[in-house]
């Protein structure tokens, strides 16, 4: 315990993504000037899938997470009562490597059995040797030149990618702002072509407006079959193969 005047800095509050940024290796993943295919924003749902699926295409690709583990807002949502309110298997990654040894204890899962699926997740799919945990990503701008993205980190390391992808949630404020960003600053208006997934209107909106100039972008948002009582979770599995989960 610290004297009075020394505070005890595991105890401080945080407020913002950035204090979480802490160097665990420079090995890997965290190695600086790092020059991959694809680099990820975000250790949830959607960074999950994503890095799977690039992976599974070929591409060298890290993904980066400000967080402790892959989980998203289910590490950082840990309040009591936290739970899902869409039932599983909608609420659940249609990989069939992952939902084979995986049975839920109850359709509407909390954060701690949310937690260890996704240690599941991580295990079984072998996630965390191309993640580096405990990056805050500050910034991203793209090189004309290169063709890549050179994206920034809060503790100093800079990693180049062709492909740059945000998958950081709706819950991150910060993250938002980037989005905004990405689209006004000086230099960015060479983006022509852009996908979002998991739209929200206001997320949508706040785009079209802050674009400086003409750009293609492609919405992709889930539909998902309504469950008939006769339909099983195998069954419902297989139906929902080709989504993601995510509101
Ligand atoms: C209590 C609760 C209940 C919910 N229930 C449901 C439900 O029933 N159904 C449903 O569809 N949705 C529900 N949600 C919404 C939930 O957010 C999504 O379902 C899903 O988990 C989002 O996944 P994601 O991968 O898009 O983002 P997230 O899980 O939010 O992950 C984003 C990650 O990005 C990281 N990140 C952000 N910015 C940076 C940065 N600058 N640098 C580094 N890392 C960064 C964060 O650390 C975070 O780990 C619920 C959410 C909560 C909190």
């Amino acid at each position: 315990m610290g004297s009075i005047g020394e505070p005890d800095t595991e105890r401080i509050i945080k407020t913002d993504l950035w204090q979480y940024a802490q160097r665990r290796s420079t090995q890997g993943p965290y190695a600086d000037n790092l020059d991959i295919d694809v680099l990820i924003v975000g250790a949830g749902f959607s960074g999950a899938y994503l890095l799977y699926e690039m992976r599974k295409n070929g591409y060298s690709t890290v993904l980066y997470d400000a967080g402790k583990s892959f989980g998203g807002t289910w590490r950082w949502n840990c309040y009591p009562g936290a739970r899902v309110d869409s039932p599983v298997p909608i609420y659940e990654l249609s990989i069939p490597e992952v939902y084979k040894d995986w049975t839920w204890s109850t359709n509407y899962p909390d954060w701690h059995e949310l937690q260890q699926y996704f240690d599941h997740v991580d295990k079984t799919l072998d996630l965390s040797k191309d993640s580096a945990f405990d990056t805050v990503v500050t910034s991203a701008e793209f090189d004309e030149k290169e063709a890549k993205w050179i994206v920034k980190t809060q503790d100093g390391r800079i990693a180049k990618a062709k492909f740059f992808i945000v998958a950081a949630g709706f819950a991150a404020s910060d993250t938002f702002q980037m989005y905004l960003d990405l689209m006004t600053s000086r230099g960015l208006c060479a983006i022509r072509r852009f996908g979002l997934l998991k739209v929200s209107t206001t997320l949508a909106n706040a785009l079209q407006s802050s674009a400086q100039a003409p750009v293609e972008c492609n919405a992709f948002k889930r539909w998902v079959p309504l469950r008939s009582s006769s339909q099983s979770t195998k069954e419902l599995r297989i139906l929902l193969c080709p989504w993601v989960v995510g509101t």
